[in-house]
């Protein structure tokens, strides 16, 4: 079915209801289908937007208009494609505030949290900038006499990416970027919760001289995501999202013989032992919990504290989780925004009970709560447990919202074994102030992202970002040198002359 053309661009409001669209081929369009989804302000339940939820159809146009797209791209030279991404990080930096206000307003996290991400997503355009340099290959001459032999980094293609709806700016970031610079083209589908800020940095990529074809946007959910999984035409495919669909996108999409990165969910331990300052290390775990009202992959999940650094930690995160302010992520005196839908807030109050009913101690419970100024809101306040097994729900599953966890144990060898009783391995962190514990627990902990006196172990984008185990299934993770790697085949050229 033919998609239909529009001749303007569909700029983002923050108020109203705005166009979502597709982008393929450098034109907006619509979806071949006429279902749509609303895109909800989590804060006050108002529509302002309506995503279209695309099928096959519009996937093929759209890999179509980027096969068409590559063969010029990828023989632009690398210091001209990335050109086009210096000139887009200077547009974003001119639309900056507008666009964190977008995500406050369609995703529902602070204002600060928000400028925050944006960043993370910017430091990925400016490391891809980096390309001519970081794409370069390896040449060593008289392998043999007379015989040099080199190796040439080269594009494969097309390639897709499907994010989720905690960071909907940044987490695209982390592939399109670096798969375009690399002169490969680009199929997204963004998550069809919040897909608005990043299509306002679609328009600014086409502002900032981008060819046609060479990004493209489908929107939809499933069946938009089994189109891409089936398509010949696509070399490989960067996935992150929850473990249940990670695991599907792997196998579906190694099935179909592509390249396949899948980041999926966590469960984070943060371990404590006695020796850390606990007025250091309680506002670090009240971040690590509770910031992003707990929809971040590498948000604390699990505090673990090791003989006498349980009390002061107790008492001082619980005093820190009750101060805790629940409102607008527009309004500066807000910790804690909403969360995601009304499904998602439901879910995360239904795990509260659910704990309770599985013996775990309920220490504080504020997850269900109201905001008077915005009664339609999906608000969740925090909920802290004790006593919290390995084997309960709630010290198992991924729970996504802030409702923390507390277990006591022994020694830091208890805490390693309890931790290694969960499947997930995104991230964890260590509160010490012995660096012999430090190394102990870099060197036993067999989670990818460690984090030592930080309680979100984030890493920049010029380093790998993934898990292991539960949380990560494929070979080369997001970001840096992996991103490259991902995005290219090394060929190998022997030569005599
Ligand atoms: P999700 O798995 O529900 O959705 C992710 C993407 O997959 C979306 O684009 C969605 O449309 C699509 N999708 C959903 N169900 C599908 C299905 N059955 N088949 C095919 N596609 C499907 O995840 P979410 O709720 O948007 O995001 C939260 C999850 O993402 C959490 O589990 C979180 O830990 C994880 N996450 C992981 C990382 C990481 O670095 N490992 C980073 C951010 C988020």
């Amino acid at each position: 079915m033919a998609v239909q053309s529009l001749k303007s661009s569909p700029s983002v409001a923050t108020n109203g209801s705005s166009p979502v669209r597709n982008y393929i081929g450098g034109e907006w369009v619509s979806s071949a289908s006429s279902e749509t989804l609303p895109v909800t302000n989590p804060a006050t339940g108002e529509t302002v937007g309506h995503v279209p939820l695309s099928g096959a159809a519009d996937v093929d146009a759209a890999v179509r208009a980027a096969k068409r797209a590559f063969p010029g791209w990828r023989s632009t030279p690398a210091v001209e494609r990335v050109r086009v991404l210096f000139r887009l990080k200077m547009l974003l930096e001119e639309h900056f505030e507008e666009m964190s206000e977008t995500l406050t307003t369609e995703h529902g996290k602070v204002r600060a949290e928000a400028r925050g991400e944006l960043r993370r997503g910017m430091e990925n355009i400016e490391h891809a900038c980096g390309i001519p340099s970081l794409m370069m290959g390896e040449t060593l001459e008289d392998i043999a006499r007379g015989i040099d032999c080199e190796t040439i980094r080269q594009p494969l293609g097309v390639f897709a990416g499907i994010t989720p709806y905690n960071f909907p700016v940044m987490i695209p970031c982390w592939f399109w970027p670096y798969a375009v610079a690399t002169g490969n083209t680009f199929v997204l589908k963004p998550s069809e919760q919040d897909p608005m800020t990043h299509q306002r940095i679609v328009e600014l990529a086409e502002e900032a001289g981008l060819p046609k074809g060479v990004l493209n946007v489908v929107h939809g959910r499933k069946e938009t995501v089994e189109a891409i999984l089936e398509h010949p035409d696509i070399a490989g495919v960067s996935f992150v999202g929850s473990s249940h669909v990670a695991r599907i996108i792997y196998s579906r999409a190694a099935a179909t013989g592509k390249r396949v990165q899948a980041l999926g969910g966590a469960k984070n331990h943060m371990i404590v032992l006695p020796d850390a300052d606990p007025d250091l290390v309680a506002p670090i775990l009240l971040e690590s919990l509770f910031g992003s009202t707990g929809q971040r992959c590498l948000a604390g999940s699990v505090i673990v504290g090791v003989g006498e650094a349980y009390e002061p930690i107790r008492e001082r995160f619980l005093d820190g989780a009750n101060s805790i302010r629940i409102g607008s992520g527009l309004d500066d005196e807000v910790d804690m925004g909403p969360v995601i839908s009304r499904e998602h807030r439901d879910r995360i109050v239904s795990y509260v009970k659910q704990g309770e009913s599985e013996g775990a101690r309920l220490l504080l419970d504020k997850s269900v709560v109201t905001v008077d100024a915005h009664p339609e809101g999906n608000w969740v306040g925090p909920a802290v447990f004790e006593a919290v097994t390995p084997s309960m729900v709630i010290g198992r599953e991924e729970v996504f919202g802030p409702v923390a966890a507390m277990s006591r144990v022994k020694s830091l060898e208890e805490a390693v074994s309890l931790m290694h009783e969960n499947d997930y391995g995104n991230a964890t962190s260590l509160f010490t102030t012995s660096g012999k514990a430090a190394r102990e627990f870099r060197y036993q902990a067999g989670i990818s992202m460690i984090g030592i006196n930080i309680g979100v172990a984030a890493p920049m984008a010029f380093f790998p970002f993934g898990g292991s185990r539960n949380s990560f299934f494929g070979d080369l993770k997001a970001q840096g040198s992996d991103a490259i790697e991902f995005y290219t085949d090394r060929r190998v050229v022997i030569s005599r002359w």
